[in-house]
């Protein structure tokens, strides 16, 4: 069974029930609903279709609402297409007209204040290359230092530009009401820079009363990576988000800052999602290259909680092939280099994580099968996940959005238990007993180690160890 988890974008190749379902059986633990593509109805009937399909065979699927964001376009190009050769002048404006032969619009309204002659300005995932020389009232002259096709709605990237314009936009905001309608369990925030970004969020939830589902940070602008500390005090996790942070970066970076930011996510026990071209060529091809299969192996040696697919299920021609492939390479990975897969998590005095840490060392020294835990928000199951035991952590929750949520954690099988239980209750054990022998992971005999915390002892965190089939 596999410990990292698998993240899927839906889209028009994959919104059909019978995709889906072969999708959740295949290995998908969360599905990403993009919200730069889609309309309110067509999102609403997708979550329906999810969570139906999940039910039917038990299994949690968490919902992550992606937000647009402050994403820069290019707006339509006349007759859809127009040359950009090396060495030619061009007007730049603010705006979104069409764009002619010279003359180009950009939707970012704060294009002339923001752009400093010497900046580049990137298009199409930074296939065109355009060098700012100057700077007029109403424009900017640049000159095409990598040409080629430019092609409507194009994206446009301003990898070295200090952005001024404002995050969290009216659609964001439109689209946020609507995710926290529908329950979703997660929300993504695009192009974070710093933790303004997040925090103006939060402050907006506040005013309006809304309970947030936790935020996943997008990083995929440099600044983001020199403010990556701030801004997990306040995320409660991070996307490795390769496809922007790739034009945003020069490639020879990229595997730098995604160990990196792993890592950083790690430490911190905030949630990492690793994104973008993971097997990119499945998107035509029912198998990947030998370099995606590497790729997916490696970010699961890196220490990534989840990976995720984007074209390659949204807009591919074998979604769940894709699904099926990257759940093979990383169950393979898994137990080839198990050893391989822990991380050095520094465990800090605070009591949840001392227990956390004691559970897992004690499972590993009794060579326990499964690590239960009785868990109210989800945190307890996270930092055990975080501290990556071998064997499966099975976490029982009365809570139904924690219980989506934990489809996401590392390692952490989700269980919802309808009612509140104390893990001194031998009724619970019993019935725990019974749930391990369903799947399949344990039999009597075995070691397992309980976690939760238990109103007998004043809510306090216990571990409690058991062998299967004795008398309680
Ligand atoms: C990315 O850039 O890697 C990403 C996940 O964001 P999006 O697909 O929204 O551009």
């Amino acid at each position: 069974m596999k410990r990292a988890k698998i993240v899927c974008t839906i889209g028009p190749s994959c919104d059909k029930r019978d995709v889906i379902k072969n999708m959740i059986e295949s290995g998908m633990d969360v599905a990403r609903l993009n919200f730069s593509h889609g309309s309110h109805e067509w999102f609403e009937s997708i979550i329906k279709t999810i969570r139906e399909e999940a039910n039917k065979i038990n299994k949690s699927i968490a919902i992550l609402q992606d937000l647009q964001g402050i994403k820069i376009r290019i707006g339509e190009v006349e007759n859809g297409a127009i040359q950009l050769r090396d060495g030619m002048h061009l007007e730049i404006f603010p705006g979104s007209d069409v764009s002619k032969e010279n003359k180009i619009y950009i939707s970012y309204p704060t294009l002339i204040e923001d752009v400093k002659p010497g900046e580049e300005i990137l298009i199409d995932d930074g296939i065109l290359k355009i060098k700012v020389e100057e700077k007029l009232k109403d424009r900017l002259i640049g000159r095409v230092i990598e040409g080629g096709v430019l092609r409507s709605r194009k994206g446009v990237n301003l990898p070295f530009t200090k952005t001024s314009i404002g995050s969290f936009t009216q659609k964001d905001q439109a689209d946020l009401l609507f995710g926290v309608k529908m329950d979703v369990d997660y929300v993504a925030v695009s192009f974070v820079r710093d933790a303004n970004d997040i925090e103006k969020i939060k402050k907006w939830a506040n005013e309006k009363n809304i309970n947030l589902p936790p935020l996943i940070a997008k990083i995929e602008k440099r600044e983001a990576l020199t403010n990556i500390n701030e801004i997990l005090d306040l995320a409660d996790g991070i996307m490795v988000a390769r496809g922007d942070l790739g034009v945003e970066l020069p490639p020879e970076e990229v595997p730098f800052y995604q160990k990196k930011l792993i890592d950083i996510a790690n430490q911190r026990k905030k949630i990492v999602i690793t994104a973008t071209q993971m097997l990119e060529s499945m998107k035509e091809h029912s198998r990947p290259t030998r370099a995606e299969a590497s790729d997916v192996a490696n970010a699961v040696l890196d220490g990534t909680d989840a990976l995720m697919l984007s074209t390659e299920t949204a807009l591919g021609k074998y979604p769940v092939e894709s699904v099926k492939t990257m759940s093979s390479i990383i169950d393979f990975t898994e137990e080839k280099f198990l050893d391989k897969i822990s991380t050095q998590i520094k465990v800090s005095k605070y009591f949840p994580e001392a227990i956390a840490s004691g559970a897992v060392r004690v499972a590993q020294d009794i060579e326990a099968k499964a690590i239960v835990v009785f868990t109210h928000s989800g945190f307890s199951a996270l930092l055990i996940s975080k501290l990556r035991p071998f064997m499966p952590i099975v976490a029982f929750t009365p809570d139904e959005r924690v219980y989506r949520r934990i489809s996401l954690m590392w390692n952490v099988i989700p269980k919802y238990i309808p009612k509140e239980v104390d893990m001194i209750d031998n009724l619970f054990l019993k019935e725990t007993e019974r749930e391990l022998k369903n799947l399949n992971l344990v039999k009597d005999g075995d070691a397992i180690v309980f976690v939760a915390s238990s109103p007998f002892l004043g809510n306090k965190n216990v571990v409690r160890l058991h062998r299967v089939g004795d008398p309680l």
